[in-house]
């Protein structure tokens, strides 16, 4: 049996780096781009819904101030997280703000603190927009955090050791039937852009040990491009999910947690 780890990042909705800050903004809907949580708490049900009712167990990477003003408690039975606070780019990578020693620390510490007052301790990481690089890993590690899904790698690689001594579960990333690249991400197959079957291909694609999809609480509702969904548009992705999920595991894996 091969394991199939389902990670979702809960943090705000449709978040985008905002040049200068560290803070991430949701997309302007017309009322400009302060974060918002509605689709991460609808999104969470949703997706609960889904969970519960196929006996999966998932890997929540949940942002700091999200598990402040989302209900958490109703993930406390799956795998915990962290992801930051603020939903921080930590290389500074698209918003030109590389953090100081002591602001990185700062950070990582006080988004490790809010998802253990409001879920329960975090025992792994994954870094907002996945920018990451050693300084950032060794600053997690410092909190006690040994298991990280902060990078890609092709589907045939599975879990491998950090140069840190963490030890690294990449999200997969490989070639479609068409060549196209695409990876364990759910994000195109929540924007109409994929269908189900991409995904069953690319984690039967190679027969590593482990396999790591991903998706966002909010897309369970909520599409970049096309705005909030209609009811019937929320049962369809959720129904493509399940289809995703119920393929795989029919295909030889078990669901299981990132930290067991
Ligand atoms: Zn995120």
């Amino acid at each position: 049996m091969r394991d199939l780890i389902f990670t979702v990042d809960l943090d705000r909705d449709v978040n985008l780096p905002r040049g200068g800050e560290f803070e991430a903004g949701s997309i302007d809907r017309g009322s400009g781009d302060s974060p918002r949580f509605s689709s991460a708490d609808r999104g969470l049900s949703v997706l609960l819904d889904l969970l519960d009712d196929m006996g999966v167990t998932a890997t929540f990477f949940v942002e700091g101030r999200t598990s402040e003003v989302v209900d958490c408690s109703r993930i406390s039975g799956h795998c915990i997280g962290f992801h930051g606070y603020d939903h921080e780019d930590l290389t500074g990578a698209s918003t030109g703000l590389r953090p100081t020693d002591g602001q990185l620390e700062g950070i990582l510490r006080t988004g490790f603190e809010a998802v253990s007052d409001n879920v329960s301790r975090p025992v792994c990481f994954r870094a907002p927009y996945m920018s990451v690089d050693g300084r950032v890993l060794d600053a997690v590690s410092s909190l006690g955090i040994v298991h990280d899904s902060s990078f890609y790698a092709g589907p045939e690689v599975g879990a491998y050791p950090l140069p840190n001594g963490m030890v690294e579960h990449p999200v997969p990333k490989g070639a479609d039937r068409g060549g196209r690249t695409i990876a364990a991400y759910l994000w195109p197959l929540h924007e109409g852009r994929r269908v189900p079957q991409d995904y069953i291909d690319l984690a039967m694609s190679s027969d590593a040990d482990e396999f790591v999809l991903a998706t966002h609480t909010w897309h369970m509702v909520e599409g970049r491009d096309t705005g909030p969904m209609g009811r019937s548009e929320i049962e369809s992705n959720a129904d493509s999910v399940r289809r995703v999920l119920e393929e795989i595991l029919d295909g030889g894996f078990r669901a299981t947690a990132l930290v067991r």
